[in-house]
């Protein structure tokens, strides 16, 4: 099978295609980051406007990168949300209008699937089911998956997501935008026992997060010009990490069928993160996987990789032609509602 795969849910744009032996036949991705710098995050009237002038020449150069044409393909992959809604429309509806001019099935991907399904992109010994922290921008997850399709939330955060978090340090710290890599290289070289912060909802009997009270006690400490910009990056990540291994272990003794640990989502690029499940995955007797850092952001493989999962499933139908776009999706509709939570 080949797919098509087509990002616009955020900031980058994104196309790709993908094959059923987990070849990324080819890609091509263009970041915001300039545009949305000046202004410190991403403005979603920029991001919608950047992605209708790139994604079309986008599409065409990865056909022209793998020789083929639209009628080659056996589904055209868009994402349909979450999301800003302007970008994930630029997306879905050049998905729409190539599946109807090229009797191609269309297949409308949940963006926060395609994150957790692109683990198994990037390890073929990767079987359901498993248990999935996902960190992202706009999202902080822990969730079991048993299948395509098939997402437990046993936990989310309730208030903060732990990018944005990333994101909010950087940017008390005057690091720029966007905030994650530029904190993780400055953690590097500062003491990550120099400031005392605090660990949000550490030994809570259930397994949610929370990182707003982090966040505020950076600005508290970077307010306070007692302390190195670098100590303060390193002890917020390291303050991070320790509240997301105490809030897994909370939900790994909850899926204890669940043998292997899996990080996803634009956080799992970060090295320290990484090694921290790790070490923790070992203490559980789990195997740890994680896909590499390029298919932990955003990116239109996980998303051209998610069709193909999805072709394959025995009662695969494509999606209508009419299908909405959805700012708000989530992975697990049935999880319950939790105090304060956003996300
Ligand atoms: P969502 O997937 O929830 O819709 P998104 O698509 O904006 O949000 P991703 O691209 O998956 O999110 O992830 C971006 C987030 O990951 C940002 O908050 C960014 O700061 C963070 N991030 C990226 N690299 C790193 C890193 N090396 N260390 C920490 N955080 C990182
Ligand atoms: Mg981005
Ligand atoms: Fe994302």
């Amino acid at each position: 099978a080949l797919v098509l795969g087509i990002e616009s849910s955020c900031d980058e744009t994104a196309a790709a295609l993908v094959d059923g032996n987990r070849q990324i036949v080819a890609q091509r991705i263009a970041s915001q980051d300039a545009e949305h710098a000046p202004f410190g995050g991403v403005v979603p009237e920029i991001a919608a406007r950047a992605h209708a002038e790139r994604l079309a020449p986008m599409i065409e150069g990865v056909l022209q990168d793998a020789n083929v044409s639209l009628t080659d393909l056996d589904a055209i992959a868009a994402t349909a949300g979450p999301g800003l809604i302007g970008g994930v429309m630029v997306g879905l509806v050049s998905a729409k209008a190539l599946a109807m001019a090229s009797d191609v099935p269309l297949i409308a991907v949940n963006h926060l699937e395609g994150h957790a399904l692109s683990p198994r992109l990037a390890d073929e010994t990767l079987e359901f089911p498993y248990a999935l922290l996902l960190v992202s921008g706009g999202h902080c997850q822990i969730l079991r998956v048993d299948g395509v399709g098939e997402y437990r939330r046993l936990a989310t955060t309730i208030d903060d997501a732990l990018g944005e978090a990333f994101d909010k340090t950087a940017k008390i710290l005057g690091l720029g935008f966007p905030g994650g890599p530029a904190v993780e290289r400055l953690a590097r070289e500062g003491d990550a026992s120099a400031v005392p912060l605090p660990r949000p909802m550490k030994g809570s009997g259930e397994p949610h997060l929370s990182f707003a009270g982090l966040k505020s006690a950076v600005l508290r400490a970077h307010e306070s010009e007692k302390y190195q910009p670098a100590d303060i990056a390193a002890s917020f990540q390291q303050a991070a990490i320790d509240c997301v291994v105490d809030r897994l272990s909370i939900a790994l003794a909850k899926m204890q069928d669940c043998r292997t640990l899996v990080v996803a989502g634009g956080v799992a690029a970060n090295a320290s993160v990484r090694g921290a499940l790790e070490r923790l995955a070992a203490s559980h007797d789990m195997r740890f996987t994680a896909p590499p850092p390029k298919l932990c952001t955003d990116n239109a493989a996980m998303i051209a990789w998610a069709g193909i999962e999805r072709l394959a499933l025995k009662d695969f139908a494509p999606d209508p032609l009419d299908i909405s776009a959805r700012p708000r999706w989530p992975l697990d509709p049935d999880a319950e509602p939790v105090r304060g939570a956003g996300v």
